[in-house]
């Protein structure tokens, strides 16, 4: 388990030795490297192979954008836009913020670009990349975080809503993440929430002066959030808060239940709980957080959010997404050891003197280009720490090269597990290994595909 928290970070250390100074990563940030490189390229693998099968296309927007976009679209009582942006000035005198969500800037995008107008609705995207949020780092909490997201804009209909939420929770299923639960609960239309709002401050007026700081500030601008407070919500008055459900009006009772109809059918593990709100005022109806059973930080959330589009300029546009946060995502496959990934290469091919290098590079190039995994010498080492780097490598087989057996046209296989050794014909190489690799290789492919299938193998 990676546990960034207790790392000392400095952001410039001296190296008094050499007087030269050391810099180091900015606090809250993160370096991806071996294991926890190849496992988030797994991850973005799963997902990829999944949109598609889901028929959501990728779409890229800019890291930045205008500061405006943030404060209209995610609302200016948000912690995230009050007091986690990134913003500066460039040099034009713009005022620009590091996007700290994904999905103001593909709704600007889905605007700027008409989608509504040249697409056939609903648009289905995801996106995939680095936000920006001046939170206190520690486990599971960066300044530069990653999320993938997905938006769907053009359907009001609950059956959008049901593929939404299946999608982000089959996605964690083909992980391995199989105990994955999904909070859900219903904000309700505006009509609702105008009735709930009003309840809200009914209730908690009486505790105004008991509530922490924040949420005498949501008391006047959003008082819905302060249901989700870290600070106050463990308070005991809290448990006869009014509950939002409640508080549907038929339209949006019908439209909760034909959610959660659907997600029955789809057979999506879910818990209703009144208490999710989420952070950003935008949401409207469903909204949910993905959970699993050992891990009390959520792995990701969405909702409906009908009234974005409007709000930034477009047509009415009835909306619903989620985005997860792929640090939490892959910290969580890591610590269950439940990962796909490649950690043996197919075969390491030995060298020592000019002559053998050359075929080396040969033999490496032919074998890499018909698939298979292959490493080799590049530092002159003794064929002693060659092995040593093979083992290091957990490489299935050496291929040893030496001059007399090169002149006749041989090479030395040797398998790395059971230590037999054969010579081969240097020509038959790939055929070697096609017959004794491949099927290795396919039987990785195909434990991959069942996983994607939705194989229960886990459970
Ligand atoms: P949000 O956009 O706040 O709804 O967050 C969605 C998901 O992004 C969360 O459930 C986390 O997995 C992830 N996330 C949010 N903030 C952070 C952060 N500061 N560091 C790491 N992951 C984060």
């Amino acid at each position: 388990m990676f546990d960034f928290s207790n790392r000392k970070i400095y952001c410039i250390i001296t190296d008094r030795k050499k007087g030269i100074k050391m810099i180091s990563k900015p606090k809250g940030t993160v370096d991806l490297t071996d294991k926890l490189a190849r496992t988030w390229k797994y991850v973005e693998e799963v997902i990829d192979s999944c949109m598609e099968k889901y028929n959501y296309n990728y779409i890229r927007t800019p890291i930045f954008e205008s500061t405006e976009l943030f404060h209209r679209g995610i609302g200016d009582s948000t912690d995230i836009v009050t007091k986690e942006t990134y913003d500066f000035k460039d040099r034009g005198d713009r005022s620009i913020t590091l996007r700290p969500e994904g999905t103001a800037g593909v709704v600007r995008s889905y605007i700027e670009n008409k989608m509504y107008g040249t697409h056939n609705l609903p648009v289905k995207v995801y996106y995939n990349g680095t936000m920006y949020r001046y939170e206190r780092p520690g486990k599971g909490r960066y300044r530069e975080l990653s999320q993938y997201g997905v938006e769907v804009m053009g359907s009001s209909d609950p059956m959008m809503d049901a593929e939404v939420i299946s999608l982000a929770y089959n996605i964690n299923k083909m992980l391995g993440l199989t105990d994955t639960v999904v909070h859900i609960n219903s904000l309700g239309d505006k009509e609702s929430r105008d009735k709930y709002r009003e309840a809200l401050k009914e209730y908690f007026k009486p505790h105004l002066d008991d509530l922490c700081d924040d949420c005498k500030e949501r008391f006047v601008k959003n008082p819905l959030r302060i249901i989700d407070c870290k600070v106050d919500s463990n308070k005991d008055y809290f448990k006869d808060a009014p509950n939002i459900l409640d508080y549907l009006n038929v339209e949006s009772k019908e439209h909760f239940d034909k959610v959660c109809e659907y997600l029955d059918l789809l057979e999506v593990k879910y818990e209703i709980d009144p208490k999710i709100v989420r952070g950003l005022d935008y949401y409207n109806h469903t909204v949910f957080e993905l959970c699993t059973l050992n891990n009390n930080l959520a792995l990701g959330g969405g909702g409906r959010y009908n009234n974005l589009v409007s709000m930034l300029g477009g047509p009415k546009t009835p909306c619903v997404g989620y985005a997860v946060g792929l640090d939490r995502l892959v910290d969580e496959i890591i610590s269950r050891d439940i990962d796909n990934v490649r950690d043996d290469i197919d075969a390491f091919i030995m060298y020592v003197n000019e002559d053998e290098k050359k075929n080396a590079i040969y033999l490496a190039n032919e074998l890499r280009m018909s698939g298979f995994v292959v490493e080799t010498e590049y530092t002159k080492r003794s064929l002693k720490s060659q092995f040593k780097r093979a083992d290091y490598f957990n490489s299935k087989y050496l291929i040893l090269l030496n001059s007399d057996d090169l002149n006749e046209g041989l090479i030395t296989i040797k398998n790395n597990k059971t230590k037999e050794e054969e010579k081969i014909m240097m020509e038959y190489i790939i055929y070697y290994f096609d017959e004794h690799i491949s099927d290795d290789n396919l039987s990785i492919e195909a434990d991959f595909h069942n996983h994607e299938e939705g194989c229960d193998c886990d459970e």
